[in-house]
């Protein structure tokens, strides 16, 4: 359609932004798009100039979309950053080496270095495996469990002092939707930080989890997917093919269908679950960290829940770590 555009205010061909239906041509959505960004990172002084970035690529539309937006911003503002992609292997055969090959295209279109790093080097299980093991009941939390730490290792073992994942508006507002409606309301605001990890105030483990930043957090999914389209990036849009019908799929049904109604919703939700981290009180409560004796990685028990799950795997006892923990009945004030 063409009108006149709410940016340049030029008479041209426009479309509505998700966000906030305003009428923009492409080159006013490639601009607010990218200043938005721009915005968080400095807002949020997400970076600090001679940081080595490892850039968490799955060859989805998040971090591809991810990967193109930090090369172009770090050299349009002169961030002074060191970039690499980090792809994690999970063994998923039909889907992860498919969607691996898309990272590999990225890496010579962006001309940002790779390294791929398997759950089967890492840990000596493919999730192929996992799941003939465990089923399709609990397999995304093996793999959500080995793909946090696996990350951490492969940005580490490559000299990074920080990562960055895709994770965007929609994600990050599912999140909050997921954890109230369980209940879990210290989750909510751990969830709610832009940056995690990498602030111990234990200072020997600060080198064991490095800080985890989400650009993306205030940028909305059909953004990046119209933003995708247009510059002609090329992603991988298949659905991995053990991804379940999870609570969070029910959550995401539920966020698109208010969003549906009420588009400001998303970022609405996302301020409500920032104003309860900036009031709550329920970080204090959080367990003390150490290190896992086994594998020296970050956790709040003497073994950490991915060797844990490994433990279980390896003498075929596949529920060990990956059951739900019973929590406490909530007391009822008469
Ligand atoms: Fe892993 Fe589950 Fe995601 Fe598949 S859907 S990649 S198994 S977390
Ligand atoms: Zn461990």
């Amino acid at each position: 359609m063409t009108v006149i555009c709410a940016g340049c205010k030029v008479e041209r061909p426009a479309m509505k932004r998700p966000k906030d239906g305003r009428l923009l041509c492409r080159e006013c959505f490639y601009q607010v798009f990218e200043s938005e960004i721009h915005a968080t990172i400095t807002d949020h002084h997400l970076f600090e100039r001679g940081d080595y970035v490892a850039i968490g690529a799955s060859g989805g539309k998040d971090s591809t979309v991810l990967a193109y937006i930090m090369k172009l911003l770090n050299d349009r503002h002169d961030y002074g950053l060191k970039l690499v992609l980090l792809s994690i292997d999970e063994g998923i055969t039909g889907y992860r080496d498919d969607s691996l090959k898309t990272v590999e295209r990225n890496k010579i279109q962006y001309g940002i270095p790779l390294k791929v790093l398997s759950y089967h080097e890492l840990y000596g299980w493919t999730m192929d495996d996992i799941v003939r093991k465990v089923g399709l009941k609990n397999n995304c939390t093996v793999c959500g469990v080995f793909r946090r730490q696996a990350l951490d290792r492969g940005a580490t073992l490559l000299g990074c002092n920080k990562l960055v994942t895709g994770h965007n508006a929609d994600d990050v507002a599912e999140t909050v939707l997921m954890n109230l409606l369980r209940g879990d309301v210290n989750r909510i605001e751990r969830s709610m930080d832009i940056t995690t990890g990498g602030q111990s105030e234990e200072n020997d483990l600060n080198e064991l989890t490095l800080p985890r930043a989400k650009p993306f957090k205030y940028i909305y999914e059909k953004e990046i997917v119209l933003y995708a389209h247009f510059k002609k990036l090329e992603y991988f849009c298949t659905e991995c093919i053990y991804a379940p019908n999870s609570y969070r799929g029910h959550a995401r049904e539920f966020l698109k269908d208010i969003e549906a109604i009420r588009p400001s919703a998303i970022l609405d939700i996302i301020r409500s679950g920032d104003s309860l981290q900036l009031g709550g009180k329920a970080k204090n409560k959080l367990p003390s960290q150490k290190k896992c004796t086994r594998c020296g990685y970050i956790s709040s028990q003497d073994v950490c829940k991915a060797c844990t799950i490994l433990e279980g795997l390896n003498n075929d006892i596949p529920r060990l770590g990956i059951s739900k923990s019973r929590r406490k009945p909530i007391k009822i004030q008469s």
